[in-house]
C-alpha cells in the first residue's frame, strides 16, 4: 500500500537532488575539513558555501551561522549558553514551546537557579505583547526571552520582529525557535533584531541531523560541546560534511521554489479545510492555523468533534501517516501542552485534535482519502456508541 504522508511539521522526505548531492560528498568529499590539505580544503569549502548561502538568505555575516547536529541542539546550546556564560538570571518563555526548548528552560531553573516565568496564551494561542513588555519591566535581572516564530502544533506566527523590538528596548536577550519557518518563508535578520534562532534541515526536504545556530555577533555566546576549534570553537566536532551540503541543497531548493510551494500549499490546505467542514459536522480548527495568511500554511489544527484517541493508529492502518500535534509528544499518554492551554475542559473530553501538516508533494486525492478516512472513523464510533447507550 502506498503510504499517504500528511506529517510535514514532523519531517519531511528528502529530495532527489539532496540526495544526489549528499551522495556525491559521501564518495568524493571524504576529506576531515580541518586537514591542511587539497582534500581537507575541498571539504572547507564545501561548508563555507553552505554557510554564506544561509547568511545571504537571513541577510546575516557567515561568522553568525553556526551547524550542528539539528534544532533540539541549536536551542540547547543557546539557552544553556546564555544562562552559563551570558549571566541570564530570568527566563521568559511559554506553555506553548517545542519540547526541547521547555526541557532546557525548565533544566536551567532546577540546575541553576534560573528564575522562569512564562507567558499564557489566549485560547486562539496569541499572546498580549502588552502584557510581555510588563512582564520584562517587571525585574531588573538580565533576562533571556526564548519564543518560537511558528507553533509547530497550531502554526500560529509570533510576530518576532516587535518582540525583538521590545526586548532590545529593555535590554533583553532574545531567542527564537524558527525551526517551523526557516526556509519556508522570508527572514531578514537585518530588520529582525533577534539575537539567537535555530534551523533543522529535515523539515524542509533536508537530511536529518543537520541544522545550524544563528548566533549574533558580539553577543558571546560560547558552545556546550568542547574540543576542537570548529565552526569558531562554538561546536567542536568533525563537521557533518555531507549533512551540510545536504541542507544547503534543500534550502537552494525550497527558496528557489518558495512561491510556487506555497501556492500550491495554501490552495491545498484550504480545500481540506473546506472538504473536513463539508463532511465532518462540527469540525472546528485550532490557533490561527485556518485563518487565511494568518498562520504558517503548512499546518492545519483539527478538531475532530469526537473523542479517538486511537485515530492516529487508525489512520495509520488505512494507510496515513498523520500526527495528533508534536512528533516528540505523540507517543505519550499525557495531552499536549498546547491543546491544554487553548481548549477548555469540556472540549479536551470530547473532541480529538489532529494535525494536518503539508508539503508541496499534498495531493487533493490525498487530502480526499483522508477526509474519507475520518468520516469512516467517526460513522463507527457513532454506531459504536449507540450500541452502547442500547445494551
Ligand atoms: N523546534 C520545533 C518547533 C520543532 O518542530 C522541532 C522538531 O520537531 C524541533 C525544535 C527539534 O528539531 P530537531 O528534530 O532537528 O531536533
Amino acid at each position: 500500500m502506498n503510504k499517504i504522508y500528511l506529517d510535514n511539521a514532523a519531517t519531511t522526505p528528502l529530495s532527489e537532488e539532496v540526495i544526489d548531492a549528499m551522495v556525491s560528498v559521501l564518495k568524493n568529499n571524504y576529506g576531515n575539513p580541518s586537514s591542511t590539505h587539497s582534500l581537507g580544503q575541498a571539504a572547507k569549502i564545501l561548508i563555507e558555501n553552505v554557510r554564506r548561502q544561509v547568511a545571504d538568505y537571513l541577510h546575516v555575516s557567515p561568522a553568525e551561522i553556526i551547524f550542528t547536529s539539528c534544532g533540539t541542539e541549536s536551542n540547547n546550546m543557546i539557552i544553556k549558553s546564555c544562562v552559563n556564560h551570558l549571566g541570564v538570571e530570568r527566563i521568559i518563555s511559554s506553555p506553548m514551546e517545542h519540547k526541547c526548548v521547555a526541557e532546557t528552560v525548565l533544566d536551567m531553573k532546577k540546575r541553576k537557579g534560573v528564575e522562569v516565568a512564562y507567558l499564557r496564551p489566549d485560547q486562539k494561542g496569541d499572546f498580549d505583547l502588552t502584557q510581555f513588555e510588563a512582564l520584562l519591566k517587571s525585574s531588573d535581572k538580565k533576562t533571556l526571552v526564548t519564543l518560537m516564530h511558528a507553533n509547530n502544533e497550531i502554526g500560529n506566527l509570533l510576530d518576532i520582529k516587535e518582540v525583538a523590538r521590545i526586548c532590545k528596548e529593555n535590554n533583553a536577550l532574545f531567542h527564537s525557535d524558527t525551526v517551523q519557518s526557516m526556509a519556508h518563508m522570508d527572514l531578514d535578520f537585518s530588520d529582525i533584531q533577534v539575537d539567537f534562532a535555530s534551523c533543522s534541515a529535515h523539515k524542509f526536504h533536508g537530511p536529518k541531523g543537520s541544522g545550524f545556530a544563528f548566533i549574533r555577533k558580539g553577543s558571546g555566546l560560547k558552545g556546550i560541546i568542547t574540543g576542537g576549534p570548529q565552526e569558531r570553537s562554538l561546536r567542536a566536532g568533525t563537521e557533518n560534511v555531507c549533512g551540510i551540503v545536504g541542507l544547503g541543497k534543500a534550502l537552494e531548493l525550497y527558496l528557489n521554489n518558495m512561491n510556487e510551494y506555497a501556492s500550491h500549499i495554501k490552495e491545498i490546505k484550504q480545500y481540506t479545510i473546506d472538504q473536513l467542514t463539508k463532511k465532518i459536522n462540527g469540525v472546528k480548527f485550532n490557533g490561527r492555523s485556518a485563518e487565511k495568511d494568518a498562520g504558517l500554511y503548512t499546518v492545519l489544527s483539527v478538531l475532530l468533534p469526537f473523542k479517538d484517541p486511537m485515530i492516529g493508529l487508525k489512520l495509520d492502518m488505512k494507510g496515513i501517516a498523520i500526527s495528533q500535534g508534536s512528533a516528540c509528544s505523540s507517543g505519550a499518554s499525557k495531552p499536549s501542552m498546547v491543546m491544554m492551554m487553548i481548549l477548555d475542559e469540556e472540549e479536551m473530553a470530547k473532541t480529538t485534535p489532529l494535525r494536518v501538516s503539508f508539503s508541496h508533494l499534498t495531493t487533493k486525492q490525498e487530502i480526499d482519502s483522508l477526509v474519507g478516512a475520518v468520516a469512516e472513523i467517526a460513522a463507527t464510533l457513532q454506531i459504536e456508541n449507540a450500541n452502547v447507550l442500547h445494551r
